[in-house]
C-alpha cells in the first residue's frame, strides 16, 4: 500500500537519500537500522511529507503523494509520525493532549472524543493517567500518550522515529510492548530503532542503509544472521 520509487532528497550538496525504493504491505512492520546519520529520520520526514523530496515517487494506495502541488495535510493525517521527543503540550493534561488535533482538525467535540479517547488510554496501560499533566508523567508514560495522540488520528501508517532512545532503560519496554499490541492489531508501520532485538523480534522487513541508500533488505532472521554486505557485517557487528 506504501511505495517510494527512487526517492531522492539533498540538502544542498549532501545527498541524503539517494534513489530509495522501498514496499510496504500493509499490516507489514518495516525497520530501519543504520549508522548516525545514515538517513533514517530523513526518510521517514520524507514520506510524512514533513519534507519535500527532489525525485521519485510515493504511492501510497497507488496515488502519488509527492506529486508537486499535492496537498500533504490529508496525507499526514493518514499517515502518523512519532519522534523521539514526544512534546506534549506542558500545559494540557494527557487528556487534551490527545483530543487537540481530532478536535481542532476533525472537528470532532469533546463529548465524542472522550469513548474512543478513554478506550485509548485503557488499552495502552494508562487507563489512570488521562488528567495527569505531562510532568506528572514518567517518560516512558509521556513517550506512550504521544504515540495514543498519533492514534487518535486513526491513520492507516504509522512511523516512529527512535521512540525508545530518550528512555531510560527500565522504561524501553512500556513503549515496545505498545509497538507489539499495534503490530498484534495490524497496524502498518515503519520503525527508525537502534533496538536491534526488537527489530529482530518483531520486525516483518529490516532494511539496512548505508549514506542514503537501502543497501541490504530482508526478513531479519536473513538480515542478523547471514548479511550479505560487507558493510552490514560492519555495522552489526559494531551494535550486535
Ligand atoms: P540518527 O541515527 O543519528 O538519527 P539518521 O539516520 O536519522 O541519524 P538523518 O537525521 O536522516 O540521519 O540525517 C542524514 C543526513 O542529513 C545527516 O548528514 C544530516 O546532517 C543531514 N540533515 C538532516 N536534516 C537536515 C536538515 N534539515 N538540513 C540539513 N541537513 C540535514
Ligand atoms: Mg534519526
Amino acid at each position: 500500500k506504501l511505495s517510494l520509487r527512487s526517492v531522492r532528497k539533498s540538502f544542498g550538496s549532501n545527498e541524503v537519500c539517494r534513489a530509495i525504493d522501498l514496499d510496504v504491505a500493509e499490516g507489514e512492520m518495516v525497520c530501519l537500522i543504520g549508522a548516525s546519520g545514515s538517513g533514517k529520520s530523513t526518510l521517514l520526514r520524507c514520506i510524512n511529507l514533513l519534507e519535500p523530496i527532489d525525485d521519485g515517487v510515493i504511492y501510497l494506495d497507488g496515488v502519488d503523494i509527492a506529486e508537486p502541488g499535492f496537498d500533504p495535510q490529508p496525507v499526514r493525517e493518514r499517515i502518523g509520525i512519532v519522534f523521539q521527543s514526544y512534546n506534549l503540550f506542558p500545559h494540557m493534561t494527557a487528556a487534551q493532549n490527545v483530543m487537540l488535533a481530532p478536535m481542532r482538525v476533525h472537528g470532532r467535540s469533546k463529548d465524542d472524543l472522550a469513548g474512543p479517547v478513554a478506550d485509548l488510554f485503557d488499552s495502552f496501560g494508562l487507563p489512570e493517567h488521562m488528567d495527569h499533566y505531562p510532568d506528572q508523567l514518567s517518560g516512558g508514560q509521556q513517550q506512550r500518550v504521544a504515540i495514543i495522540r498519533a492514534l487518535a488520528m486513526e491513520p492507516e501508517i504509522m512511523l516512529f522515529d527512535e521512540i525508545t532512545s530518550a528512555l531510560d532503560p527500565e522504561l524501553v519496554g512500556e513503549v515496545l510492548d505498545v509497538l507489539r499490541q499495534l503490530h498484534r492489531d495490524g497496524m502498518t508501520m515503519i520503525l527508525a530503532t537502534h533496538e536491534m532485538g526488537f527489530a529482530r523480534e518483531l520486525a516483518d522487513k529490516v532494511c539496512f542503509l548505508d549514506a542514503g541508500r537501502i543497501l541490504e533488505e530482508g526478513a531479519p532472521n536473513d538480515l542478523f544472521s547471514a548479511p550479505q554486505e560487507e558493510r552490514t557485517r560492519a555495522f552489526l557487528s559494531r551494535v550486535l
